[in-house]
């Protein structure tokens, strides 16, 4: 699968560049775990195996790369709350994460006690392992929106956060990673055990995984990429000093997002009134019933004193 390392990282940028369902890139772990990214990975894990099992080897890649996006979006703390202060801080802090990477990465390996993700073994892991790794970045929400200084993004984006906000970053990569070595791991054993052959061994050595991975941030880093962000982050930076908010500038995935959880609200609160409405009519009904043979509702629950009639 090696062969097709392009179709992996065409899978990778497919989610933010063609699917744009970023309603699915999310677990809104304190809004009762809202957002999609269990469901779409774990069909997109299905797709992975089936391209293994033909022997469909760059529809696998493919797969693979957009599996890893949904697997390591969840699990970053920004992905998992929603808030005014995170439209604002969304895109420096993905910025300065993205330009700072290889050291985080580093800080990440270096620590003694790297946090690692393990595979839970039920039947639906998959999501469950994204859910327990976004309660763990939901922890973190809150240290890298408050450990980032907004105007040192600009002049210095590897110094513009605190350690604390490097080491929760640093731990989420090392999750991420591990979460998605781990899952390609499973999904070719998988393979294994339906097919009952062994899979090809690659002939590059075996982290390449990782450094496939490390590859996504350096090509998102070229020139044209990093002057592109630079622009945008000064044109939001500028609008929130003119404004105290981000509405021209404010980036179209936080935007989705939260048009989408607009709509999920007010389907919530209109599910809520239809379910009085319905209650409110069978509280109704019972007392005109009661009303024509003469009981008193208020005083006597009915279950006891309405006469059978089946
Ligand atoms: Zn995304």
């Amino acid at each position: 699968m090696t062969f097709y390392h392009r179709s992996f990282l065409r899978g990778v940028n497919d989610p933010d560049r063609r699917f744009r369902d970023f309603q699915n890139h999310v677990i809104h772990v304190t809004d009762g775990y809202w957002g999609g990214a269990p469901r779409v990975a774990h069909r997109w894990y299905d797709r992975l195996l089936n391209g293994l099992v033909d022997g469909h080897m760059s529809n696998a890649a493919h797969a693979a790369g957009v599996l890893s996006h949904y697997i390591s979006d969840p699990l970053t703390p920004l992905h998992t709350e929603h808030c005014p202060r995170a439209c604002v801080l969304h895109r420096p802090i993905e910025y300065a994460i993205n330009l700072a990477y290889d050291d985080l990465y580093q800080l990440w390996n270096d620590d003694s006690q790297h946090a690692l993700t393990d595979l839970p073994n039920s039947r639906v892991w998959l999501g469950e392992m994204i859910l327990r790794g976004s309660a763990r970045a939901n922890q973190h929400y809150w240290t890298l929106l408050s450990d980032i200084n907004i105007e040192k993004v600009m002049a210095d984006p590897r110094d513009c956060f605190g350690d604390r906000f490097a080491s929760a970053s640093a731990e989420m990569i090392g999750r991420s990673v591990t979460g998605i070595a781990r899952t390609l791991e499973r999904a070719a054993e998988e393979c294994e055990d339906r097919t009952g052959q062994n899979l090809q061994a690659s002939d590059m050595p075996r982290p390449w995984v990782r450094d496939l991975l490390r590859m996504i941030p350096n090509r998102i880093s070229s020139y044209r990429w990093h002057r592109k962000q630079s622009e945008k982050m000064q044109q939001l930076i500028d609008e929130y000093h003119q404004r105290g908010e981000l509405v021209e500038h404010l980036p179209s995935e936080v935007a989705i997002v939260q048009h989408v959880i607009e709509i999920y609200h007010r389907e919530k609160r209109w599910t809520e009134r239809q379910s009085d409405r319905t209650l409110q009519k069978a509280i109704d009904d019972r007392n005109v019933i009661a009303g024509r043979i003469g009981f008193d509702t208020a005083t006597e629950p009915m279950q006891n004193r309405l006469p059978r009639t089946a």
